[in-house]
């Protein structure tokens, strides 16, 4: 007999370590925009899993990509070439607009790669120092959860107990060309920035700072490098977020939706004369480039074309934000967003998004605070305007 909800949490509680506190539902199934948990109650999903879900759940055409390379090779190491990673690789850049690619598998690593990178071109190209180079990043930041990372993040949560951290690092607050320009010194190597903030509550930085951040590092002889990971592959209605101000990075990171929603897809794109460095031996992975994360990557940047999901981003995402804003609550100090990512700040005496979030639960729309006071909104791109117009009752009932 199938285990009731109650029964699975206690498992998981139980068994498991304690690094996350989920809402106590149990997701059994999947489809598009919408999840049933295991006693078979629907719900609409509006946090995509931090917009890796961008095409929605199990979309039939990345299960069928799937599914077909899972019976011809899954796994070849780096050590051969497989059939699916150099036109993986040359599609990835040509949607990117970039160069040159680096696979690995999860964000984090994509973003240590980047961070790599960046330090070597310091030594071999720019001529910092061995030992020297230093590395920009923002208040606020999210960039993953690996030792080096946590090193440079501003939230406690996240470092707490974890040091000794890794020199090499400087924090200047988002969205502070000032800050910028003073921290820049002959040592720096790279200035590592999200365009919007997702985990810090979907921040967007003031109109002008990426366009401008990107030509005093050119000016610097910095690179600019972007956190694409949660804020590529159309969730903000441009196929990267970088877009909106015309930015093209030195070096992006790329992740989640680069899996489809199946299957962990990390990778850094960029500039030949950086990626270039790398020789063999020099950096690597097991799992990295394996023809089955490839031969989904390839389905997953098909798809978010031929189905226009920046387009139905930028276009329902407008409409869901103005949607959003008409609801009158005494609770809500802001709401503001880009395409299908928005964030929506609660005034500190509402007690905190949680329960918001847990009341929009039972009434069957599934979404998780950011921080302490921001419900982030976030739902498939695939998702239909019913089913927005739908989740919008819900929230302004909630509210
Ligand atoms: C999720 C995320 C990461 C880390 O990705 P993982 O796959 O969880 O390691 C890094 N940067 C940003 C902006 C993210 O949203």
């Amino acid at each position: 007999m199938a285990m009731d909800s109650k029964t699975l949490m206690e498992l998981a509680d139980t068994w498991g370590a304690h690094n996350y506190k989920p809402l106590p539902v149990v997701l059994a199934q999947g489809e598009g925009a919408f999840v049933w948990d295991v006693e078979g109650r629907r719900y609409l999903d509006f946090l995509s899993c931090y917009s890796a879900l961008n095409h929605g759940h199990r979309h039939p055409r990345l299960v069928r990509a799937a599914k077909e390379q899972m019976d011809q090779i899954t796994l070849t190491s780096r050590a051969f070439h497989n059939a699916e990673m150099g036109p993986f690789l040359q599609e990835l850049c040509a949607y990117a607009g970039q160069e040159m690619a680096l696979l690995m598998n999860s964000g984090a690593e994509a973003v240590e790669t980047a961070l790599k990178a960046a330090r070597k071109w310091a030594y071999r190209v720019k001529g910092v120092t061995p030992g020297e180079a230093e590395i920009i990043a923002c208040a606020g930041n999210f960039h993953g959860r690996t030792i080096s990372i946590v090193s440079f993040s501003t939230e406690p949560l996240y470092r707490d107990d974890f040091g000794p951290f890794c020199p090499g690092f400087r924090v200047i607050p988002y969205g502070d060309l000032k800050a910028l320009r003073e921290a820049i010194t002959p040592r720096t190597a790279a200035f590592l920035v999200e365009p919007i903030q997702g985990e810090a509550g979907v921040v967007i930085p003031p109109a002008g700072f990426l366009a401008e951040a990107r030509r005093i590092c050119t000016e610097a002889d910095v690179l600019f490098i972007a956190d694409e990971i949660q804020t590529g592959f159309g969730r903000t209605g441009r196929a990267f977020a970088c877009e909106h101000e015309g930015v093209k990075p030195d070096l992006m990171t790329l992740g989640k939706a680069l899996g489809g929603g199946i299957y962990p897809v990390s990778a850094v794109v960029g500039r030949r004369d950086v990626l270039g460095l790398f020789q063999p031996g020099e950096h690597g992975s097991t799992f990295g480039g394996n023809p089955l994360a490839c031969a989904i990557g390839r389905e997953a940047i098909r798809v978010i074309q031929e189905e226009r999901l920046s387009e139905r981003s930028a276009e329902l995402g407008e409409w869901l934000l103005n949607a959003l804003r008409a609801i009158p609550s005494p609770h809500v100090r802001e709401v503001r967003g880009r395409g299908l990512f928005i964030g929506v700040e609660l005034h500190p005496e509402a007690g905190g998004a949680r329960r918001f979030c847990e009341a929009l639960m039972a009434q069957g729309l599934l979404c998780k605070e950011t921080h302490d006071h921001v419900i982030r909104f976030a739902p498939p791109l695939v998702i239909g305007q019913d089913q927005l117009a739908w989740a919008v009752q819900r929230v302004a009932e909630v509210l």
